[in-house]
């Protein structure tokens, strides 16, 4: 059921106190998930043989670079260090050998698309042209390939590169429209200019060009929120995704001092303009956050791909019911991968309810629910639970299409679903900052 843009967007009191009972809950559940996780000893024999009988199967693969410009941002929670030349070379050769190494051990998995996230992958384009194109020699020349940029790294020539490379998804993190939130959100290595040049220099030259916004800073309000929204979709780009601030743990903490916990005190007014703008330009939520004008692939690759692998250092993978987690520190990333091929550090058995409930938060996050998908997926064991997420779904009248499945559209159920993934990102963002501490 597709909304009409004259619908009147409404996001109801009672939805945001939904919102606000979900959060910590969700956010508690995912923690208590990479707490376990991070104290998951990994057996190398036993991740050595579930990676090399994989089953057959579509994955996508995660590559983590995680250099940066300077000053690093000041609201990041990525797994993220300033460049330095010497490390970032160690790094990308390590980092071709692990992605060689899991095309020789994985076997039976046909990785189908490669996500290369950061950090900051468009630091130095010639390096990054090189791994795809090794990548393509390790994993098939057909493989697509989404890559997040910096606009400070983006302009013509970086793009014939990145184009002689193939990649399908370049990423612009433009972050913002206005110099002054620039500086107000602690991005302080680019101008509004820059990014202006290098979303002119990349339009229309990817099947699909993202630009990353950010919302929800201190300064922010309903009519900076409109301004800035336009101004981005205006941009012409294919897909404009709006991130709400989702700072780590310590972050929280400087905020929590502030007497504003982790939420905009306007978030569902803000989130509710950016529909706003969203609707009025003809652009239409692939996720919550990711707005689309036509079907393309998204940054939120867990929503398409049940399964994922991941190299380099932070990368979180998921195959079936067992996860596991690369090393943190990018001088242990260069050893681990020098004498074993791989880097993962600690890995956990994931129980089948939590397995349920990852795997219907991808899909209801990329606002499609398929009750014969998750059918097919679990076994009648689960038939209890599946049953009463599905009736949830019918209480919260979406309806069924054609295809039998929900499709969702709905914007109170974007806002919490918004809300949803914001308190999984936050759980993350908590495994990370004890990553990046403790530089497991
Ligand atoms: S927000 Fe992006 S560019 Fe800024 S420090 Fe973090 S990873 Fe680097």
């Amino acid at each position: 059921m597709q909304r009409s843009l004259s619908d009147e967007i409404k996001i109801y009191p009672s939805t945001v106190n939904i919102g606000k009972a979900l959060w910590p809950l969700i956010t508690k559940r995912v923690e208590n998930f990479f707490e376990r996780l991070s104290k998951g000893n990994l057996d190398d024999g036993k991740h050595l043989q579930i990676i090399n009988t994989l089953e057959t199967n579509n994955y996508a693969l995660y590559v983590h670079m995680p250099f940066c410009h300077t000053p690093l941002c000041k609201f990041c929670c990525f797994v993220r260090y300033a460049y330095n030349h010497e490390q970032y070379k160690a790094y990308m050769k390590a980092l071709r050998k692990e992605a060689e190494w899991l095309a020789t051990t994985a076997e039976s998995a046909r990785i189908r698309v490669i996500y290369i996230g950061g950090g900051t992958p468009s630091i130095d384009i010639h390096s990054l042209s090189e791994f795809i194109d090794s990548a393509r020699s390790y994993f098939g020349k057909n493989i697509e390939v989404s890559t997040e940029a910096s606009p400070i790294d983006i302009n013509d020539e970086a793009v014939s590169i990145l184009r002689s490379s193939k990649v399908s998804r370049l990423s612009i993190g433009v972050q913002a429209l206005e110099d002054k939130r620039l500086w107000e959100l602690g991005r302080l290595h680019h101008r509004v200019g820059d990014s202006i040049r290098a979303v002119e220099a990349a339009r229309g030259k990817f099947n699909t060009l993202n630009i990353d916004m950010l919302w929800g800073a201190k300064g922010d309000n309903v009519d900076k929120i409109k301004v800035e929204s336009s101004k981005a979709l205006d941009l012409n780009a294919d897909q404009v995704t709006f991130y709400p601030l989702m700072p780590a743990p310590g972050l929280r903490e400087l905020e929590r001092k502030r007497k504003e916990g982790p939420w905009h005190p306007k978030e569902a007014q803000l989130y509710k303009m950016i529909l706003q703008e969203v609707f009025s330009k003809k652009y239409f939520p692939a996720t919550a956050w990711c707005m689309d004008r036509g079907s393309k692939l998204i940054d939120e690759y867990i929503v398409d791909f049940d399964k994922f692998l991941a190299i380099g250092i932070s990368g979180i993978a998921r195959i079936g019911n067992y996860a596991y987690v690369n090393t943190f520190s990018v001088e242990k990333y260069v050893k681990l991968v020098e004498k074993r091929g791989f880097s993962a550090i600690r890995s956990l058995q994931v129980d089948t309810s939590e397995d349920i409930l990852y795997y219907i938060s991808t899909k209801l996050f990329g606002l499609k629910v398929c009750p014969s998908d998750i059918e097919n997926r679990f076994t009648m064991k689960n038939a209890g639970l599946i049953s009463f997420i599905i009736a949830m779904l019918r209480s919260l009248d979406e309806e069924q299409a054609q295809d039998g499945c929900f499709h969702i559209t709905d914007p109170n159920m974007l806002y919490l679903l918004h809300i949803m993934q914001r308190s999984i990102y936050m759980g993350v963002n908590t495994f990370r900052e004890w990553g990046l501490r403790s530089q497991s």
